[in-house]
């Protein structure tokens, strides 16, 4: 752990270990362990983990869970559609697993500038292991955090 804090002094490491915090407590729940946090500013402003169980919704991902928490949010806020759409263009996500396919869309859809992903979902993942739905530059960037040694996309 020291060397992927030498190897990212900022704080994104802080942040995947609060998206780790969020997927024990999935797991806790008997979820699939999953969580994300999303921050705007250095500041974390909403959280989420998977909830399909609970929720009996297949489409309860982490992502959507925090997504939900900032729309509903803005909404009681009265923001108009384009300063939503501002406010999304500044978050960055930190999630404990490669966004599925669903979720890249939606993430791609909102607009979000840059995703941080903990592993690999080889099954549907849409940021590159399945399907890359954020390759064009002005889609958000999004980074593989846990692999040291992928250093050229992390700068
Ligand atoms: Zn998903």
């Amino acid at each position: 752990m020291a060397f992927l804090e030498e190897e990212y002094p900022d704080n994104n490491l802080k942040f995947m270990r609060l998206a780790i915090e969020q997927a024990n407590e999935a797991l806790d729940s008997l979820e699939v362990p999953v969580g994300c946090v999303i921050v705007e500013d250095g500041n974390v402003i909403a959280s989420g983990r998977n909830r399909t169980n609970e929720t009996r919704n297949a489409t309860r991902h982490a992502e959507m869970e925090a997504i939900d928490t900032l729309l509903e949010q803005w909404r009681e806020q009265r923001l108009s559609k384009s300063q939503v759409a501002e406010k999304f263009s500044k978050c960055v996500l930190y999630v404990t697993c490669e966004p599925c396919i669903m979720c890249a869309a939606a993430l791609s859809f909102i607009g979000i500038r840059e995703v941080f992903y903990g592993c690999a979902n080889d099954k549907f993942g849409g940021c590159g292991s399945i399907l890359s739905l954020h390759s064009s530059s002005s889609e958000p960037q999004t980074r593989f955090i846990s692999e040291p040694t992928s250093q050229s996309r992390f700068d």
